[in-house]
């Protein structure tokens, strides 16, 4: 089962396995949040104290494999040393311009996971989607 402390599990397992050289912090908080068709995640910087990490609710959906999963934590983790959402310095201007993402994942040995998730997204993604919607939407009726 997926839920929030799964969830939790998972940026700890990635943080010490992927960015061990970056100090752990407790100030980083990290649930799930309603299924949306655009956003697989999103970080923020709360009150100028804490890090909220919200991780896109279809993920919970035994049919998005568990790597998804994985990439979406560790690009939000990425956003996070790159000072994005967190109290961390600002290395670059802009979160995503020039492949910055991308590039600090594969430095660090997760370019297979980015590359795997962006192939599974793009295949299946808005299929899924529109499917689950189906399916909320009777229920709603
Ligand atoms: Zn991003």
């Amino acid at each position: 089962m997926r839920d929030d402390q799964w969830l939790k599990n998972k940026l700890d397992e990635i943080w010490s396995r992927f960015f061990s050289d970056i100090p752990k912090s407790d100030k980083v908080i990290i649930h799930f949040g309603r299924a949306s068709r655009d956003r697989l995640g999103s970080i923020r910087l709360v009150n100028n104290t804490f890090s909220e990490i919200r991780i896109n609710g279809l993920l919970k959906d035994p049919e998005v494999p568990e790597y998804v999963c994985e990439a979406v934590v560790a690009h939000e983790l990425t956003h996070y040393v790159h000072g994005f959402g967190s109290n961390r310095p600002q290395l670059y201007r802009y979160p995503h311009r020039g492949g910055i993402v991308a590039r600090e994942m594969i430095n660090r040995g997760l370019g297979a996971v980015h590359y795997a998730a962006k192939d599974w997204t793009n295949s299946n993604w808005s299929t899924l989607y529109s499917s689950r919607e189906k399916i909320t939407h009777q229920r709603d009726e």
